[in-house]
């Protein structure tokens, strides 16, 4: 079995104890990561905070040129990578593709980024003074990212605060590791000074209490469970550590009878098959007006049923296996719950195989409001369908929700969907758009989804400060 070390201030570093890493498509293990103790991460904080005083002091360019540098490397060894986060995560091939191109696309959009970092001159209001507002990088950025993008999303926080001119400590979820790895060794290819992005690996209670609690990690960026942002919340509460983050999601998908049927079909079905259901904005609650219900119905359960499922390294899959055994009994509980609701399963419902933690792609229609799929996040191909009559309603069960990360309708009605994206209550709205994450538009959430906003201009903002500089002159 392959050991893999993690990358601290420019040194690999190989020491027990290991971290294994499965295949969730065999259950087989994968390989090992080395961990490290909390004492080790306050050091890794200590180097970033050394080099910080370095890198900021870089012009923007230069940092981009640096992150178009990780892009190269990236591009280079994309088949590999994409592998990797396909051994170690258990999507598609294709999709992992698809992730190793959003990352270059991130690295390469927060490369311009670091050009324009603008700050401004503010008219004075009294004789003799100027006024400036500069912006200026916070300092150590310590990052904690999920499994289910495990590039992308460790990306999506690092380019745009290394543009910014901060340092990063990144702490990938246990499951995912090697995609952390990998993108360490495209950093050391690049040829980053030591210290400017580092990976850390060990108890990740602990690794989160130091960079709270240590003065010199400036902000804590966070993807994943609203529980851990909780804590992550209370946490930050004693040294009042600044906080992005990007938690659950429980995206409604709202189907008008004035919408060709296909679209409606094609883009929630996408919406919410990518990345195996295990999506933050993943279609969870399929809302279909009742005029075309039924066919809407039955059309969406014939793509479900045609949906290849198994090893994301076999080509032509569609869907591969859910990420643990946590995550298929998950899904079951769902559809075992919404069926004894009096749910009509139109599809699917099982396990597939005993190897490994495959579902067979699902759906449930009419699944009453307590159900537990349309309350929670099923990280699943199980979708849930339900009817509604007028837009009101659907609006009304849309907004129905804790979360609200994203949102997605499908109208012909130019009229309806400026209402639509004025009442839904969340970050990203796709209208007639199944995919809507691009690198230039923020991406975060409303209510509890989260803090903050990520890629755009705002994924840069979201790592500097803004300093007001008032100027006593002689004129
Ligand atoms: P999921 O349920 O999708 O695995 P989590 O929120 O548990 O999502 O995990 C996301 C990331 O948060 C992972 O890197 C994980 O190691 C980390 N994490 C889990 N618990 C804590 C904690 N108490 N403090 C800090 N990070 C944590």
């Amino acid at each position: 079995m392959k050991t893999h070390p993690l990358y601290l201030n420019g040194d690999w570093f190989a020491a027990s104890p290991f971290q294994q890493v499965n295949n969730p498509a065999t259950g087989e293990i994968l390989a090992q990561v080395a961990t490290i103790d909390r004492q080790r991460v306050a050091q890794a904080l200590a180097d970033a905070h050394a080099a910080f005083l370095r890198w900021r002091k870089l012009p923007g360019k230069t940092r981009g040129e640096f992150l178009h540098a990780i892009a190269d490397e990236i591009e280079t060894r994309s088949a590999e990578i994409a592998r990797t986060i396909t051994l170690e995560n258990g999507k598609p091939l294709a999709q992992s593709q698809g992730e190793v191109g959003m990352t270059v696309d991130h690295l390469r959009w927060f490369a311009e980024e670091a050009r324009r970092a603008y700050g401004r001159i503010v008219p004075h209001q009294v004789d003799g003074k100027r006024h400036l507002v500069v912006k200026s990088p916070l300092g150590v950025v310590g990052a904690i990212t999920p499994w289910n993008f495990p590039l992308v999303l460790a990306v999506r926080k690092m380019a745009p605060a290394l543009a910014a001119g901060n340092t990063f400590v990144l702490k990938p979820a246990e499951q995912t590791p090697l995609s952390a790895v990998a993108l360490a060794e495209c950093v050391a290819a690049a040829g980053l000074p030591n210290g400017v992005f580092q990976v850390v690996l060990g108890d990740a209670p602990e690794i989160g209490r130091e960079f709270l609690e240590n003065p010199l990690c400036r902000k804590v960026t966070f993807t994943g469970s609203t529980e851990v942002g909780r804590l992550l919340i209370a946490g930050a509460a004693a040294t009042v550590k600044p906080l992005s983050l990007e938690l659950g999601g429980h995206a409604p998908v709202l189907v008008f009878d004035d919408i060709e049927l296909h679209r409606a079909v094609e883009g929630a079905l996408i919406a919410k098959t990518r990345n195996t259901g295990q999506s933050c904005i993943a279609a969870n609650r399929i809302y279909v007006q009742r005029s075309i219900y039924d066919e809407f119905a039955s059309a969406f359960t014939a793509r479900m049923q045609a949906m290849k499922v198994g090893d994301g390294l076999t080509p032509g899959m569609d869907i591969g296996p859910l990420i643990d055994d946590a995550g298929l009994q998950k899904a079951l509980a769902h559809i075992e719950d919404a069926v004894a609701r009096g749910a009509r399963l139109l599809c699917g419902g099982k396990r597939l195989g005993a190897q490994g933690y495959f579902i067979e792609p699902t759906v449930l229609a009419d699944v009453p409001p307590g159900a537990l799929c349309l309350r929670e996040e099923t990280f699943a191909p199980v979708a849930a369908i339900a009817p509604f009559d007028t837009e009101e309603e659907a609006i009304a069960q849309a907004n129905d929700s804790s979360y609200g990360l994203s949102a997605y309708a499908f109208t012909g009605s130019l009229d309806r969907a400026f209402r639509l994206l004025e009442s839904l209550e969340a970050g990203t709205i796709g209208i007639n758009d199944g995919v809507p994450s691009t690198s230039n538009c923020p991406f975060g959430g409303v209510k509890q989804s989260g803090w903050g906003r990520e890629l755009g201009s705002e994924g840069l903002d979201a790592f500097l400060e803004t300093k007001h500089v008032s100027l006593g002159l002689q004129l």
